[in-house]
């Protein structure tokens, strides 16, 4: 039922944590695949990794807050594989403050990084998916798109944004044969989280909070990732998939 022969899958925000883990889980499954973020020589340690399970792994350097470097890559990997699959908009990053402090730079760095790039990317995607009418687009938010805490305003408001964004979206595409859906992590401890979750107060913050009382481990976003940019998932659409060890559902 996940089985991704003859499928292209592309990866932003792949140079390391979530996204490295996610190329990692649909190449295990047989997918080819592109990864993208800035940093090339990161992405081709993880496409050297990758090729090991047999696939066809292309990496391109782009910044995902620049709509030319957005277009320039889409155009890349369909001249090399023909077709998009699945996109997984996963790249993020932050910038915040308490809101009586924050910046026009922090606010607008973290709405570009984590809003208006999903916005980019689908679009260029999704022009290409248009054609074949067929595709698969999971959008990474994070559970504090769906509710408010004291971590950060522009990092809630930019995914509660692509919460919506993904909804009008998928009611668009869905007579072309795509689907459009969310999924938002929990805590997982990657290179944007590892100084906050390294903490004591953190880990007494996340007992507290988190009823499974731990961070997300490698691969446990996979399952949800793979379900959902299967052909298997083609009448599901529009949905928001919390992988948060039931944070959100104890709030
Ligand atoms: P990491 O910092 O480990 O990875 C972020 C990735 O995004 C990197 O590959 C980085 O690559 C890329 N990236 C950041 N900015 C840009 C940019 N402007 N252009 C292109 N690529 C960019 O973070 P995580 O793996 O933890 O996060 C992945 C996603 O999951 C993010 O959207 C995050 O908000 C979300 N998330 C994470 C949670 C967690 O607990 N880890 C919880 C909830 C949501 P490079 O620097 O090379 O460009």
């Amino acid at each position: 039922m996940f089985d991704y022969k003859g499928r292209v899958v592309l990866v932003t925000g792949a140079s390391s944590g979530l996204g490295v883990q996610m190329a990692h889980g649909f190449a295990k499954q047989g997918a080819d695949i592109a990864i993208t973020a800035r940093r090339l020589n990161k992405l081709e340690a993880v496409a050297e990794e990758i090729r090991k399970y047999g696939v066809k792994v292309l990496p391109v350097q782009c910044d995902v807050t620049d709509t030319e470097q957005v277009n320039a890559t889409v155009e890349k990997v369909i001249s090399e594989f023909g077709k998009i699959d699945v996109l997984v908009n996963n790249a993020g990053s932050s910038k915040d403050a308490p809101i009586t402090e924050m910046t026009d730079e922090e606010w607008n760095f973290t709405v570009d990084t984590d809003l208006s790039s999903v916005f980019k990317m689908t679009r260029a995607v999704a022009r290409k998916m248009v054609e074949k009418n067929y595709g698969r687009i999971i959008n990474i938010a994070s559970m504090y798109g769906l509710l408010g805490t004291n971590q950060g305003c522009a990092y809630h408001a930019s995914k509660a944004g692509v919460i919506n964004f993904t909804r009008a979206v998928s009611a668009e595409l869905a007579p072309k044969g795509i689907t459009v859906n969310t999924i938002c992590p929990g805590y997982f401890t990657t290179e944007l989280t590892a100084e906050l979750f390294g903490t004591d107060e953190f880990k007494q913050y996340m007992g507290l909070t988190v009823p499974m009382q731990r961070a997300g481990q490698e691969g446990e976003l996979n399952a949800g990732a793979i379900f959902l940019g299967s052909e298997a998932a083609s009448y599901v659409t529009g949905v928001v998939l919390p992988i948060d060890g039931g944070w959100s559902s104890a709030k």
